[in-house]
């Protein structure tokens, strides 16, 4: 257990995470000091509330699953291996008893009970004791995404039709031609939340699949791996990048491996 990850909050992390966290806090600010000043009074409060109400459980929740951690908890038992059992599961990385449905993760180097796979965006795995935690952050990234994109939309319509005077409130209120560099922002995000909001969204009907087929994402890129005899079972590689490998059954006291 030495060396190994126990949560996304270890350091180093990963650029996707920083990416994810700077984008985010860039979406709040372009979100309260660019869109929200530039609508009528009565937009302004629907737009606050509804975006402030899902960006703070969003953020909670994504700092929940960063901070979660997902190791088989055999691990922390220090239980001993019992040898007049015929067989256990046992992993040669961590060294040491873990649950039958263990599997370890390469890029945490420990092993995840029901492992699913490892999200670069967090920076952590996912298994069982966080995969509630995982679909809830995804289906609230997909939510603020989506009042984001229907904002901005609003904004920039306004703009090029003109109306409700926005053009002339944003060079009243932030200077002469202010007007063409908020709708330039607005468009560059615009662009980037729409990319995210369909990543996120195949993300999400992918595990709504998984879930009713009753497999994790590690179940469904094994089975589809080509069956080829030169498969390396010890180090699989997620769509997500994580290497991760089956958790080896071994005969005790014979040490002899039972697949
Ligand atoms: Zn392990
Ligand atoms: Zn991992």
């Amino acid at each position: 257990m030495e060396n190994s990850r126990k949560s996304g909050l270890d350091c180093p992390p990963h650029p996707y995470q920083i990416f994810t966290w700077l984008y985010n806090f860039a979406s709040i600010f372009v979100f309260y000091f660019f869109i929200v000043p530039s609508q009528p009074y009565l937009i302004q409060i629907l737009m606050s509330s509804l975006f402030g109400l899902s960006q703070l459980l969003l953020l909670f929740y994504a700092f929940l699953l960063t901070k979660s951690n997902p190791t088989d908890p055999i691990l922390y038992k220090k239980k001993k291996i019992n040898l007049d059992e015929t067989y256990i599961t046992f992993c040669s990385l961590c060294y040491s008893e873990v649950s039958p449905d263990s599997k370890h993760c390469m890029k945490c180097n420990r092993c995840v009970h029901k492992f699913d796979h490892h999200c670069k965006f967090v920076n952590n795995c996912i298994g069982k004791s966080n995969y509630n935690l995982f679909l809830k952050t995804a289906i609230l990234m997909e939510m603020v995404e989506t009042i984001f994109l229907v904002c901005c939309t609003y904004t920039i319509y306004n703009w090029s039709a003109d109306l409700n005077g926005l053009k002339e409130k944003i060079n009243q209120d932030y200077g002469e031609n202010a007007d063409v560099v908020l709708i330039a922002i607005c468009s560059a995000f615009e662009f980037l939340t729409i990319a995210i909001l369909f990543a996120n969204g195949y993300l999400l009907l992918f595990h709504i699949w998984l879930i009713k087929h009753k497999m994790t994402t590690y179940d469904f890129i094994s089975k589809n791996k080509p069956k080829s005899s030169s498969m390396d079972l010890t180090s699989i590689t997620d769509s997500f990048g994580a290497k991760v490998t089956p958790t080896v059954l071994i005969g005790l006291p014979q040490f002899t491996v039972n697949k």
